[in-house]
């Protein structure tokens, strides 16, 4: 019986170490910044995508994932945004021979090793 009595002794001495610790620990991780951050908007899909090895479509000097000529399944996207070019049937974005310039960005922006070819 003694025994019994100590370890529900030691029980209660335990769960009130723990209540005081955890209230602690409350206390301190109610401080953490919230992950909300004011600064980010609405989520802009940006023409260029981030540099990704592969992502190139050699023959139109672009990137893969946004070669409407290569998969003409994008093309809706590009025309509902109204970026398209309907003359040269290519997303005005995209479209070489209304703006030249446009290849040399795309080269400047393409995965490593594109570039040396
Ligand atoms: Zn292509
Ligand atoms: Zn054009």
């Amino acid at each position: 019986m003694i025994s019994k009595t100590k370890l529900v002794g030691a029980a209660c001495a335990l769960v009130m170490a723990c209540a005081m610790l955890s209230g602690c620990g409350d206390g301190a991780s109610s401080d953490s910044p919230e992950r909300s951050d004011p600064a980010v908007k609405e989520p802009v899909k940006p023409l260029l995508q981030r540099k990704e090895i592969a992502d190139w479509c050699p023959e139109h000097g672009v990137p893969e994932s946004i070669c409407t000529r290569c998969n003409d399944t994008l093309a809706a996207g590009f025309k509902e945004k109204g970026d398209w070019c309907a003359k040269h049937d290519a997303p005005e974005s995209q479209c070489f021979d209304c703006d030249p310039s446009l290849e040399a960005k795309f080269k400047a922006n393409a995965p490593a090793g594109v570039q040396d070819e």
